[in-house]
């Protein structure tokens, strides 16, 4: 390894991690005159060489081929058991590897870069409980939400949509609505298709609810236009069939890749991005305040990268007047944290690194959704998937890279959606979405299914507001090029000890069963692969759930909380036990949020700005 180069030009402030948090923030800070350095592991999806970019990026149907690219790609095999006989009975679980993949996004915008793009507003009972927690009124559900109305510039509402389109004023480019567009893509002929229009009459009932209770919904779903993002729905915590928000522009992937360049563009002096720079430990003075960070200089420096580089890297140090902020999501921030001494001092001594602050907290309370797949194979392809093979060029390509931006190519394969409440819960817990395309949770090569089969139509069902705190992220090496361990304890072996989480999963697939049945006696579909006609009873299910779960929404490694209760975060977000040290992220969470968790990480990054310029110091 090199040595360390000539002293480097001090900011005011430097964030580790472009993703959803990190890229937020580091623009609302730039645009606020601060100075900043942005440091990101990876590189820019949109200057990679790869065949496949930027296509994989840009294209709205090609997020699995995203999640995919092996020029962006982090993948880490985490285990959802430590039993190895119960993790083993998973097909998705990697021997060689020794766990399940688990996709996260090394570039610019981090898995902004890779996700599906949906965009949903979180339960006010997220925000609720952290004030609670804390006894910060900042975190309440109402404050909040003055944050999505500075990301959220939603295309899809009529009125705006028709005043933009009757005017041609847009009104966030004359400052008003947020930085982050949403559309909603559903081609038409997804709606004139038959079997389609046949689920959607279908979930826009629950089977257990009453006539009258049936009308409102419906009533309320014309009134909001399905909009799971319009507040009088997130208030009233409703449920029912929903449409689904995109983070798109003009149908094309937007996220905090586009939001950074932008800022650093308008204001290249107070914004500077640095990519292929892998962060390896917080500088601190003698009282513990973060004075900086080092880092190595190099592309494909991680370890989790599809390709790792051989090269050592360059090593470098990077120097902030205020405030070093970590931002590398619920995986790598932890382990930064670890790597900088600062974790539970018992297990930093067996990787020789001594403790800065024994903060035992930091990578436990690792918490997930649960999601799984009921797959139908049907009888016919789908007429809206026709010439699609998901590469450049082909005749969906087309009609996407029209000047229209028209096709199957516009959505995420995504076609409606259907919130539920489960038994178990007192708010809404059960997101279940229809996706036209075979998919049943991520191993490698995952996304080729995708591309190969055009008659399949698979629910996925996702379970919110899960129980089980059980998880943690923990060293497995000093080397901060080392990908961590990531076990999540499931079920059994987690802290849901009256198997709720199960049960209410169970549920799901019990309604969505219910909602196809109909499709099924008119022989539109031609068999339920997964999880099969064979597993018909509730502890038939169950063992299927446990056997095929997956999550993709990991969070909550280091929780805003007491530090006697296992806290990392004070609720304005800094380290406890240090001085100029934050976090913002997903592992910000004490309990994971909504249904989707990338709105929730994004309107951190933005209350994050607030707190952070707020600050006197
Ligand atoms: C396949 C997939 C699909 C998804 N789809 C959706 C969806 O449709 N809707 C939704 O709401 N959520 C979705 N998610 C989840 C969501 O995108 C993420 O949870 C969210 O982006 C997390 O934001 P973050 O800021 O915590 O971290 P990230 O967005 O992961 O960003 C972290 C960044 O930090 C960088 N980094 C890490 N360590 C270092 C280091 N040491 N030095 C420098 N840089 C570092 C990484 O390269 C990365 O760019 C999806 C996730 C996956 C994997």
């Amino acid at each position: 390894m090199s040595e360390p180069a000539a002293p480097a030009r001090a900011y005011e402030y430097i964030v580790v991690g472009s993703g959803a948090g990190g890229g937020t923030l580091a623009a609302r800070l730039a645009e606020a005159g601060r100075s900043v350095l942005l440091l990101e592991a990876g590189g820019d999806a949109l200057q990679l060489a790869d065949e496949r970019l930027p296509d994989d990026y840009q294209v709205p149907a090609f997020h699995a081929f995203a999640s995919e690219n092996p020029a962006m790609k982090w993948d880490f095999f985490v285990r959802h058991y430590n039993d190895e006989e119960r993790q083993k009975r998973d097909g998705k679980y990697t021997e060689q590897r020794g766990g399940v993949l688990y996709p996260r996004a090394g570039t610019l915008g981090g898995c902004t870069a890779h996700n599906a793009m949906i965009f949903i507003y979180p339960h006010n009972a997220d925000w609720d409980y952290i004030e609670q927690l804390t006894g910060d009124r900042s975190w309440n559900a109402a404050d909040m939400r003055k944050y999505f109305a500075r990301l959220e510039n939603c295309r899809h509402r009529l009125l705006k949509r028709w005043i933009m389109k009757l005017t041609g004023w847009n009104p966030s480019r004359h400052g008003f609505g947020g930085w982050l567009t949403t559309e909603i893509a559903m081609p038409m002929e997804a709606l004139g298709n038959r079997y389609l229009r046949k689920v959607l009459e279908e979930s826009a009932v629950d089977a257990s609810s009453q006539i009258g209770e049936r009308l409102k919904r419906l009533r309320w779903f014309f009134k909001t236009r399905g909009d799971p993002n319009d507040w009088r729905l997130v208030r009233a915590n409703s449920f029912g069939l929903r449409f689904l928000p995109l983070t798109t522009q003009g149908h094309v992937r937007v996220g905090s890749r586009e939001r950074v360049r932008s800022v650093a563009k308008t204001f290249p002096e107070k914004l500077s991005i640095e990519c292929d720079a892998l962060v390896t430990r917080v500088l601190f003075n003698g009282t513990h305040r973060a004075i900086g960070v080092e880092y190595l200089k190099g592309e494909r420096l991680y370890g989790a990268h599809a390709n790792p580089s051989k090269d050592a890297g360059e090593k470098r140090q990077a120097y902030a007047a205020r405030e070093v902020i970590l931002c590398g999501g619920a995986f790598n921030t932890p382990q930064l944290l670890m790597l900088s001494g600062i974790g539970s001092a018992e297990e930093l001594k067996q990787y020789g690194i001594e403790a800065r602050v024994d903060l035992p907290g930091v990578g436990k309370n690792l918490q997930d959704r649960y999601e799984i797949s009921v797959v139908y194979r049907m009888n016919e392809n789908w007429q809206m998937l026709a010439g699609a093979k998901f590469s450049k060029g082909d005749d969906q390509y087309q009609e996407w890279d029209n000047k229209k931006r028209e096709g199957v190519y516009t959505t995420n394969g995504g076609v409606l959606a259907v919130i539920k409440r489960s038994k178990q819960d007192k708010l809404p817990d059960l997101f279940c979405l229809g996706l036209v395309g075979k998919f049943k949770g991520y191993f490698p090569g995952y996304s080729k299914l995708i591309a190969e089969h055009h008659n399949y139509l698979s629910w996925i069902i996702l379970k919110a507001r899960t129980l089980n705190n059980a998880g943690r992220v923990a060293l497995q090496s000093a080397d901060p090029r080392q990908p961590p361990k990531i076990e999540f304890r499931y079920f059994d072996e987690g802290s849901d000890k009256q198997g709720k989480d199960l049960d209410a999963v169970v549920e799901g697939i019990q309604f969505v069963r219910a909602m196809t049945q109909d499709l099924r006696a008119q022989g539109v579909v031609a068999a339920e692969e997964l999880p099969g006609d064979e597993r018909r009873s509730e502890e038939q299910l169950k063992e299927f759930v446990r056997d095929n779960a997956w999550g993709h929404h990991a969070s909550c490694t280091c929780p805003i909380g007491p530090r006697e209760k296992g806290g990392v975060l004070s609720s304005d977000l800094r380290v406890h036990g240090t001085a100029g040290l934050r976090v913002v992220d997903a592992s910000v969470f004490p309990r994971i949020p909504g249904y989707f968790i990338a709105s929730a990480v994004y309107m951190i990054g933005e209350k994050a700005a607030d707190v952070i310029l707020a600050d006197k110091q």
